[in-house]
């Protein structure tokens, strides 16, 4: 057991992001101690397969002593600069380039920040900069999509398309905007690709009209929708939307803070989905969890737009830690290591977690398997023909996460019984086989518990 004086101070002192306080006190923290590859050990030494690299972040695994390395160098030599001032340190200069060396098209400058809704924030403000600069002020209005996360910052939280985020705040603000989610399982339209494309296309265009076109500054869509239980668009989504925004005249967003760095294959989903948006927001894979970084990609264009809008006035965005000299000698280390193998050990992973989770289509309580790389989802159904979801009055997420959690397997739990899968892309076959394998065991013991059906 856990030393009981951890769990006191926790439920005294600690709180905890998007929980129920009251059910945490009742439950009490699980204490994580140590970890290593795909593995965490809690503090009663029980070990387990993440299957969800922390919070779908930490793609380098757990462990990397070179990473370990570059942040101590780093933190010796120079732990902070600021990058205010017109100044800078070598690792956020480098980390810059690098990565807009390898983004795609003319994403070339990074405006760098603390996490992924910092990161989505910041690129409001640079869309409202860049259409004031270009003498369009009245371009104020933004578009997300149904089921989209784009994190909790108030005004990131409008975007994000959870009523839990909302009730409260007056958001989504007048000016946030949503069309219906691609997704495919649940769509009264049905699930022919094509259809579900020209619905997002016509809803885009319908949304725009009702708007006013010369009102409307920006769109975002996450290449993969992932907080919203992992919904992967038709191939060919994301192109069809990035090319209707620039008919239509508007930014497009690729919010890639869980896509991005190998999670669904290459350093960029938006490489697969052949498109160059006007900016991305990425976070959690950048710095692999190790210490928080956002960053921010803005194309040419935008930022020559918004550069000459400002003349020689400051552009009203910043924050103390943008550009992290720490945070970014661990970015450039674990894109060495992404470089290096792990990109490629996290596809042939990627397969072989696919296949493994397809292999439990048979199970009575699958009804759905999604998912492209190394983030995937298994939709959990009562009745398969009629897609009948987990009964929410027993609390199918919490139940499935503690049996997972019993049969040695850390994986997401949504609250509509979608189980969500992201793991290091350091892992071996026997940890994907492990996470199969575990989660079957899971399946079991849930179908045998009478209040989950
Ligand atoms: N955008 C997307 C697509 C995300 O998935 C998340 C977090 N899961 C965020 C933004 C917010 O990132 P953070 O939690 O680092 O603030």
């Amino acid at each position: 057991m856990y030393s009981n004086s951890l769990v006191e101070l926790d439920r005294a002192h600690l709180v905890h992001p998007v929980a129920s306080y009251r059910n945490h006190e009742k439950l009490g923290v699980r204490v994580l101690a140590s970890a290593k590859g795909a593995s965490v050990t809690d503090a009663s030494g029980k070990q387990l397969v993440d299957g969800f690299a922390g919070l779908w972040c930490v793609n380098a695994g757990y462990g990397q002593e070179s990473i370990v390395e570059a942040a101590s160098r780093q933190m010796r030599e120079l732990p902070y600069a600021t990058a205010y001032f017109g100044l800078g340190s070598e690792p956020a200069i480098r980390l810059a380039a690098a990565l807009a060396e390898r983004a795609p098209g003319d994403l070339n400058h990074v405006y760098f920040t603390l996490g992924g809704s910092d990161a989505v924030d910041s690129t409001i403000r640079f869309i409202r900069y860049y259409w004031i600069a270009r003498g369009e002020p009245t371009r104020d209005q933004f578009i997300s999509v149904e089921q989209g996360y784009h994190g909790s910052s108030t005004a990131g939280a409008g975007l994000t398309a959870l009523p839990l985020f909302h009730a409260g705040f007056g958001i989504p603000f007048d000016w946030q905007h949503k069309i219906p989610s691609h997704y495919a399982y649940r769509n009264p339209i049905g699930d022919d690709p094509q259809a579900i494309i020209n619905a997002s296309l016509a809803a885009l265009r319908r949304k725009v009209e009702e708007i006013g076109p010369e009102r409307v500054a920006g769109f975002y869509a996450e290449p993969i929708q992932g907080s919203g239980g992992v919904l992967v668009p038709p191939k060919g989504w994301m192109k069809a939307m990035r090319e209707l925004c620039r008919e239509l005249g508007i930014l497009f967003v690729a919010d890639e803070v869980i896509t991005a760095f190998g999670r669904t294959g290459p350093l960029f989903a938006c490489e697969e989905d052949d498109i160059v948006p006007d900016f991305i927001t990425t976070a959690k894979g950048l710095t692999s969890g190790y210490v928080p970084m956002g960053a921010v990609f803005m194309a040419d264009h935008v930022y020559q737009t918004i550069a000459d809008g400002a003349g020689a006035a400051a552009v009203g965005h910043g924050s103390t830690y943008s550009a992290h000299p720490v945070s970014a000698a661990v970015g450039l280390e674990v894109l060495n290591l992404y470089e290096n193998g792990l990109l490629e050990n996290g596809r042939k992973a990627g397969a072989r977690l696919m296949k493994g989770l397809e292999s439990l289509k048979d199970h009575p309580l699958v009804g759905d398997v999604r998912g492209r790389g190394m983030l995937a989802a298994v939709e959990l159904v009562v009745n398969k023909e009629k897609k009948t979801p987990l009964p929410a009055a027993a609390d199918p997420a919490r139940r499935v996460f503690d049996r997972a959690w019993e049969n040695g397997l850390v994986l997401r739990a949504f609250a509509n019984g979608v189980l969500g899968y992201a793991p290091p892309l350091c892992c071996t076959d026997g940890d994907i086989d492990a996470i199969v394998e575990r989660t079957r065991k899971t399946l079991d013991d849930t179908l045998a518990d009478p209040d989950v059906r």
